[in-house]
C-alpha cells in the first residue's frame, strides 16, 4: 500500500460495501457501473472475478467508500472453493452488503444461504436483481424485488443505478453511524498535547495513521494540538503557559510521560483512544488484568492489523514479549510462549491462548474488529491492546481511562 498522504480516506475509514452473488450474475459489471470505474475486465465467462477487488469511491451524499467486488458463492474445484472462502471471509470487513441475484433466474439457495450468513453476521444487506433488461415478469423461478432493501437493477444499461447508490447511501447512513476519535473529550481551545516518539522504528517523514486522524478530530473540534517528542515534553510543557487539557502519549513511552505530567493532567494513548472509537474499550481495559493471571505455560498471540507499518513490529515482536515476562516473571518463571499474528491471518482457533494482546488496529474496519472480539469472546479468551497492556503493566491503566469517565458522567 502506498504512504497515506493527508488528503486521502484511509482504507478503514471508509465504509466497506461488500457486493456477493453466484457467479455470472454480473457482480463485477454492477460494481463498474456504480464506480463509474472500469477497472475489473468483465466477462460472460463464468468465475472471472477471483480474488477480492477493492475500489474507494465517494459515494455522494454519504461519503468516502470501498466497493468490494468479490469471486462466486458457487465457485467450485479446489482453486474454487479456495475462492469462496476467501470470499466469506470479506464479510468480516462488509460494513454493507449487496447480494446481487440474477433476475432472470429469481433468488437460489445459495443466494438464501447467503443472506443467512449476513443475518448471522449481524451485516445490513441489499438484495440487487441484475439483468432487469433481460428478465420478464413471471418468468424467474424465484422471489423478486418485494421489499424496501430490494431493487431491480441493468448494469447493461443503466437501469436504476443511481437508485442504488442512493440506497446504498441510504443504509450506510443509518447503519454506519460515525464515533468520535477524541473530539467529545475536549473544548473549544483546549490544550491537547501529542507525544510522538520520532526513532528508528518511525516511518520516515510522515505521522502514523492514528496520528494525523488525531489531530485531524482535534482540528474538528476547535481544540489546539501540540505535538512534542518524548524527549522535548518536559520542556514544551514548562514553556506551553498553561496546562494541557489532556495528554496523548505513544504507548511505548507511557510510563516516561506519566512520570513527567503532573497528576491532575489526563493522560491516555493512542490506541486506548481508538479502542473506543472503535467500541471496544470496557472489553479490552478488563482484558489487561488477565496479565496478571498468567500462569508457566500459557500462550499469549500477539496480533498486529497489518503487516505494511514496520514500525508497530519492534513493539510487537520484541519489546511486548520482553516486557510481559518480565511483568510475569514470578508467576510464569519465563515459562510463556508467544505466538505471532499481523494482516489478514488472524487464527481462526484462538483456544490454546490465554491471552490476545492486539495493536491498536488503525488499519482494520470496525466489523473487522468485532468480528475478532468476537472469535475472543467465543473461545473465552480475554483480549486487550498494546496501549492497555503497557498501562496496566506501568500501573497507569486507571489514569488513561480517566478522561473517559469525566465525559461518561458529564
Ligand atoms: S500494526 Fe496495527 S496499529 Fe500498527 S499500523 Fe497496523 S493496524 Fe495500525
Amino acid at each position: 500500500m502506498p504512504p497515506m498522504s493527508l488528503s486521502s480516506t484511509p482504507s478503514a475509514n471508509r465504509t466497506h460495501i461488500g457486493f456477493f452473488g453466484k457467479r455470472n450474475t454480473g457482480k463485477s459489471s454492477l460494481v463498474n457501473a456504480v464506480t463509474g470505474q472500469n477497472v475489473a475486465i468483465v466477462s460472460d465467462i463464468k468465475g472471472t472475478t477471483t480474488d477480492p477487488v477493492l475500489r474507494p469511491m465517494e459515494l455522494l451524499p454519504f461519503g468516502p467508500v470501498v466497493m468490494i467486488d468479490t469471486a462466486g458463492i458457487d465457485d467450485e474445484g479446489e482453486l474454487g472453493t479456495l475462492r469462496v472462502k476467501r470470499t466469506y471471509r470479506v464479510l468480516n470487513k462488509t460494513d454493507i452488503a449487496v447480494l446481487v441475484v440474477d433476475a432472470t433466474e429469481g433468488m437460489t439457495a445459495y443466494d438464501r444461504a447467503m443472506i443467512d450468513r449476513f443475518r448471522d453476521k449481524g451485516i445490513p444487506y441489499i438484495v440487487a436483481y441484475n439483468k432487469a433488461d433481460l428478465a420478464r415478469p413471471g418468468s424467474q423461478a424465484g422471489s423478486l424485488p418485494s421489499g424496501p432493501d430490494e431493487i431491480w437493477v441493468s448494469a447493461k444499461t443503466g437501469m436504476n443505478i443511481d437508485a442504488l447508490k442512493e440506497l446504498i447511501a441510504r443504509r450506510a447512513r443509518r447503519d454506519t453511524p460515525p464515533r468520535p476519535i477524541v473530539s467529545d473529550l475536549v473544548s473549544l481551545l483546549d490544550l491537547v498535547v501529542l507525544v510522538v516518539p520520532v526513532d528508528e522504528g518511525s516511518p520516515k517523514g510522515r505521522l502514523i495513521l492514528p496520528q494525523q486522524q488525531t489531530i485531524r478530530d482535534l482540528l474538528e473540534a476547535g481544540a489546539v494540538s501540540v505535538v512534542v517528542k518524548d524527549t522535548e515534553l518536559a520542556g514544551a510543557l514548562s514553556s506551553l503557559g498553561r496546562k494541557p487539557r489532556l495528554v496523548i502519549t505513544d504507548s511505548r513511552v507511557f510510563s516516561h510521560v506519566s512520570a513527567v505530567l503532573a497528576e491532575d493532567v489526563y493522560l491516555t494513548s493512542f490506541s486506548i483512544l481508538f479502542a473506543r472509537h472503535k467500541g471496544y474499550l470496557d472489553r479490552l481495559a478488563d482484558g489487561a488484568f488477565m496479565l496478571d493471571r498468567l500462569s508457566e505455560g500459557d500462550t499469549v498471540l500477539i496480533a498486529e492489523g497489518c503487516t505494511h507499518h514496520r514500525q508497530c513490529n519492534d513493539i510487537g515482536t520484541v519489546k511486548l514479549p520482553a516486557w510481559i515476562k518480565a511483568y510475569t516473571a514470578k508467576k510464569t518463571r519465563g515459562n510463556l510462549s508467544f505466538e505471532f499474528a499481523s494482516g489478514g491471518d488472524f487464527p481462526e482457533d484462538l483456544s490454546r491462548y490465554s491471552l490476545i494482546v492486539h495493536c491498536g488496529g488503525c488499519m482494520l474496519t470496525e466489523r473487522e474488529v468485532r468480528y475478532r472480539q468476537a472469535c475472543a469472546k467465543d473461545h473465552g479468551v480475554p483480549i486487550t491492546n498494546y496501549g492497555m497492556a503497557i498501562a496496566h503493566m506501568n500501573g497507569i491503566l486507571e489514569r488513561s481511562l480517566e478522561v473517559f469517565r469525566e465525559s461518561r458522567s458529564g
